[in-house]
């Protein structure tokens, strides 16, 4: 199903007198389960921030993703919960398949998503380079939040978005977002690990771009980035931001 929000905040930008954005963007999100509403959320602030129109597809069967879709998020979750919720209509086969069928275009996983970039199960080669040990940093009630160190290079904002979307036709609406904006003098990210995986050290094969500590908790491989972190859950976009860029980078 296709969720066209680009009409709306072309009329928002218009009625502020500002100039119609230069680019159209499509990014496609598994809506499978967990924080979904929230990257719909924050990849609409992202585009406004970066004065740059989106079509966020909103992906329930294999069948909705095509070549058309530039840019994909995997949001957090329960793994298992996705892979068995997925297999009706085969989403996250149509996801890999896709992911694999496109291999520069970028994927943002978050937290089980970051699983399922690296363990896509035995029909997928992985797509991010190391091992991951899932509910490493013990129960649900050991959830926590705690300062990021981000490497990653990312786009600045061009304009404050400050907006909220309604209630999607199945009643869903993103959780209210604390206020967590940026500190952008600094490279720290608030990190919300809920039952959050961890990257097994000296297994990971790919660019290091966040770290907890001395911990790694954010790695890029190519054009896929995986955080163990909600970065939805807080109003700094930059890792939506990021993704953004990518499609407008990327030519293929
Ligand atoms: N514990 C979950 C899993 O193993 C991940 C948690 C999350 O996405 N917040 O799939």
């Amino acid at each position: 199903m296709v969720t066209s929000y680009s009409n709306n905040v072309r009329k928002r930008l218009t009625d502020r007198g500002r100039v119609r954005p230069p680019y159209m963007v499509r990014i496609g999100i598994a809506m499978l389960q967990g924080a979904r509403h929230e990257h719909c959320e924050a990849i609409q602030h992202a585009a406004i921030e970066m004065n740059v129109d989106v079509e966020v597809v909103e992906l329930r069967k294999k069948s909705e993703l095509d070549s058309t879709i530039q840019g994909l998020i995997l949001p957090g979750g329960e793994s298992t919960t996705m892979r068995i919720a997925s297999q009706s209509e085969s989403l996250l086969d149509g996801i890999f398949e896709w992911i694999s069928n496109h291999p520069k275009r970028p994927v943002l996983g978050t937290c089980a998503g970051a699983i399922l970039l690296a363990n896509p199960g035995k029909n997928h080669t992985p797509f991010i380079d190391l091992e991951v040990s899932r509910n490493a940093w013990g129960r649900q009630k050991f959830s926590f939040e705690a300062p990021v160190t981000v490497s990653l290079k990312t786009p600045e904002i061009i304009h404050e978005a400050h907006f909220e979307i309604g209630r999607d036709r199945y009643n869903h609406k993103p959780l209210p977002m604390l206020n967590r904006v940026a500190n952008m003098t600094t490279k720290t990210f608030s990190g919300i690990f809920i039952r959050a995986p961890r990257f097994i050290e000296e297994s990971i094969r790919c660019e290091k771009v966040a770290t907890l500590e001395n911990e790694t908790v954010g790695v890029l491989q190519g054009s896929k980035l995986a955080l163990t972190f909600h970065p939805e859950l807080t109003n700094d976009r930059r890792f939506h931001r990021w993704l953004i860029n990518e499609v407008i980078d990327d030519k293929s």
